[in-house]
């Protein structure tokens, strides 16, 4: 990076911190970069998705800012987490240089200070009153402390901002192990889904409904062809299956070779439709093996879905959702579970 850039980035970081405290944006290493990607205004679909939050005042989860940084910040520009701790750097670089630019401005105020003193008591040797000198020592002692004092205070707050960005830094090194989302499958992880499940449980609204995904006979995948492939098949449903969810609509990974996907303001119907049209097409899916020529056309997944009861927990919306797959393995396989909704 070169200089003129790391100047501007320091400039956007700068821009972008009173922002997020004036909209109270949490400030999580994501938020940063997306209000820095704001500020760098060289994103206008960011912008205004961002302007339209604003506007509606809605404050929005960590999977929410997660999945805009991943549309607008991540992928199309390039500017990733080791850009942000450029311009962090750089900004720990200028507050330094303030810090000691402060620092030397106090040491040279004393060393005038001294030598006033030394003309004072050359003065005094003159012959001039005591008051007036002591007048006069008065008046200096005066501005010396309190120019001191807020050299001080400044420099403890420079000392401060600096022991946050370092603080920031150490954070931005970890989003990456924080990150919402599975690293083979790239859908949403089960932090996400824990997060999100328990929010929607907390709004207590009808029509929030959950479906439960697990791939059929998946052990059976691994033991022929191998875990290699295994991961292949896991990859292609969960590609597959994001196609499929639209409008809000989220998949997750559950665990092992089980999805989740929570589909908010919908009726039972609606997600049993929407389930069986996916079940439909992880069927119709096919792979290949390329070690050894093997075509793999059967994959079938099994799914229960759940409409959210009033009164119901998070691990009752849960078990509920998951007593209907298993229903639907017993009844054997590929197929939605409740019949009809
Ligand atoms: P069922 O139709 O009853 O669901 O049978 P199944 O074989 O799919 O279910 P089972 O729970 O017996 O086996 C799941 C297997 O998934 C066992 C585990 O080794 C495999 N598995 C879990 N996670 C991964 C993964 O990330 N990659 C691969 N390749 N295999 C995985
Ligand atoms: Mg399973
Ligand atoms: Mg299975």
């Amino acid at each position: 990076m070169s200089n003129d850039l790391l100047q501007t980035a320091a400039l956007n970081l700068k821009k972008a911190v009173p922002l997020m405290l004036k909209y109270k944006i949490p400030t999580t290493p994501t938020n940063y970069a997306l209000w820095y990607a704001y500020v760098g205004e060289q994103n206008p679909a960011l912008n205004q998705e961002l302007d339209n939050l604003i506007q509606q005042n809605i404050s929005y989860s960590p999977v929410s800012s997660e999945l805009l940084y991943r549309k607008h910040v991540s992928d199309p520009v390039e500017l990733d987490v080791r850009t942000m701790r450029q311009s962090l750097d750089a900004m720990v670089c200028d507050l330094s240089q303030s810090l000691k630019d402060t620092n030397q401005d106090t040491v040279s105020f004393q060393s005038r200070i001294e030598k006033d003193f030394n003309k004072l008591n050359e003065l005094e040797s003159q012959g001039f009153s005591l008051e007036q000198v002591i007048g006069v020592v008065r008046s200096i002692v005066k501005e010396s402390t309190s120019i001191r004092s807020s050299a001080v205070n400044f420099s403890q707050q420079l000392l401060k901002a600096q022991s946050e960005i370092d603080t920031l830094k150490v954070k931005l090194a970890e989003t990456e192990k924080d990150m919402l989302f599975d690293a083979l499958t790239n859908v949403l992880n089960r932090r996400a889904f824990d997060e999100d499940i328990r929010a929607i449980v907390a709004q207590k609204t009808a029509g929030n409904c959950l479906v439960l995904l697990d791939i059929d006979h998946f052990k059976a995948f691994n033991d022929n062809y191998g875990h290699q492939l295994g991961d292949m098949v896991l990859k292609t449903v969960a590609k597959r299956v994001q196609e499929g969810c639209r409008d809000g609509t989220k998949l997750y990974r559950f665990g092992g070779e089980e999805f989740a996907i929570i589909i908010p303001k919908s009726q039972l119907r609606v997600a049993r439709q929407l389930a069986d049209g996916l079940r439909r097409a992880i069927e119709k899916l096919t792979l290949k093996d390329r070690r050894n020529d093997t075509k793999i056309d059967a994959i079938t997944a099994s799914f229960g879905v759940s409409e959210w009861q009033p009164g119901q927990s998070v691990a009752e919306f849960i078990e509920a959702t998951d007593k209907l797959l298993y229903q639907a393995k017993h009844l054997g396989r590929n197929r939605v579970m409740p019949m009809s909704g």
